[in-house]
């Protein structure tokens, strides 16, 4: 394949959008093109349809993990475009086709020239956007035997110029972490609210309190961010007042000690509210995502390929970028680093209805990662520690 043809491949995994953990038929299509590029091992059904392709130097080194997304978005694909999502209501608005794309071009770079030394992973993980795949395929042991001494990933980037790489060491990312809480009163006659307990004010209040919780005192300028993305209140009827209600919020820091303090601090919260008035409140979580941390071995390997592929180089404007990615649970396995990889600066959002990921990138994201898996196998083995 020349580079020539990326573009037409990342347009057909374009039409294949699944969603978070249904990703069987991308999953298939990657498996096939990896088997082409006869890989010593190639693994299949990872932590759900997660795919990963083994490729061995000729003597002992360390392993190298390149990671793309499998997943699609929940935005309807509303651009004309040729190559348009197959499936209603969804499509790669997050580039993750761009992603698969870059990560099969170095697939078929590796097959041509298998590395000198240790072992380079290509993996394709599954649900990355609900924050469940990472962890899915870190609990499969077929995964954990690969022992990855060093894991990196790019995500491309609107609002940065073409081919800019953006890295740091430390937070790269948002740890979140989704609450749900569920206040149960007693539902009565609208006529007759003293007779029952609602939970108006309670709700009310409560969506206050999260949305003004006191930022932490030691850091100002730290990311600490709670949103109420969520609430309903009983049933849209006139005749009840309602006896439940349900509010889901988002809680968001750029250290996994700061989220989990925001999040005891929005429980308690919660917990008196309900007690105040009187009712019941549980507390579920969901979709949680850990910071996404880069080792500074890791990030220092990433500036110096960057440099030798001539591409301009910046830290992120942001302290910690507010989305979040599940690749902080990979990472953990070893020296990891997520970057970013301009898209254009006035490219359309991630997630944005008209987003389309940018075929520029390709040979770019292509070049990258190869040489830096290449150069990460010329480190020490036994890399494998955390911050
Ligand atoms: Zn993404």
């Amino acid at each position: 394949m020349t580079t020539s043809r990326l573009p037409a491949l990342r347009r057909r995994l374009h039409t294949l959008a699944e969603a978070s953990g249904c990703e069987r038929g991308t999953a298939l299509f990657v498996a096939a093109r990896l088997a082409e590029c006869q890989p010593q091992e190639l693994l299949t059904g990872l932590g759900g349809h997660g795919v990963a392709a083994r490729f061995d130097g000729a003597t002992d080194g360390p392993a190298v993990v390149l990671r793309a997304e499998l997943d699609a978005v929940a935005v309807p694909e509303t651009l004309a475009l040729r190559h348009a999502s197959r499936t209603p209501g969804l499509s790669h608005k997050c580039g993750h086709d761009g992603h698969m794309a870059i990560l099969l071009e170095v697939g078929r770079r590796l097959s041509r020239t298998r590395p000198r030394r240790g072992r380079v992973i290509l993996l394709f993980q599954p649900a990355e956007e609900t924050g469940a795949g990472a962890a899915a395929v870190v609990a499969d042991p077929r995964f954990a035997a690969l022992k990855p001494d060093w894991l990196f990933a790019l995500h491309n980037l609107p609002g940065y110029d073409v081919g800019r790489v953006l890295v740091r060491p430390g937070a790269f990312a948002a740890g979140s972490a989704g609450m749900r809480v569920q206040l149960c009163g007693r539902a009565a006659h609208a006529a007759h609210p003293e007779q029952g307990r609602s939970p108006d004010r309670a709700m009310s209040d409560l969506i206050t309190a999260l949305v003004t919780l006191p930022p932490r005192d030691d850091s100002p300028d730290a990311l600490e961010l709670v949103t109420v993305t969520h609430a309903r209140l009983g049933e849209p009827v006139f005749g009840i007042s309602p006896g439940e209600a349900e509010i889901l919020a988002t809680l968001r820091a750029d250290d996994d000690a700061a989220l989990a303090a925001l999040r005891r601090q929005a429980a308690a919260v919660a917990r008196a509210i309900a007690r105040r008035h009187g009712l019941h409140c549980e507390i579920g979580w969901e979709e949680m995502f850990p910071v996404a941390w880069n080792d500074v071995d890791a990030a220092a390997l990433v500036r110096r390929a960057a440099r030798a592929e001539g591409l301009p180089f910046a830290r992120p404007r942001e302290s910690a970028f507010r989305w979040s990615e599940d690749f902080g649970v990979l990472a953990r396995l070893g020296k990891g680093a997520l970057f970013g990889l301009g898209a254009g600066r006035r490219h359309p959002g991630l997630h944005a209805e008209d987003f389309d990921f940018n075929d520029d990138l390709l040979p770019i994201g292509a070049s990258l990662l190869h040489r830096l898996a290449l150069d990460a196998l010329q480190e020490p083995a036994g890399s494998r520690r955390r911050r």
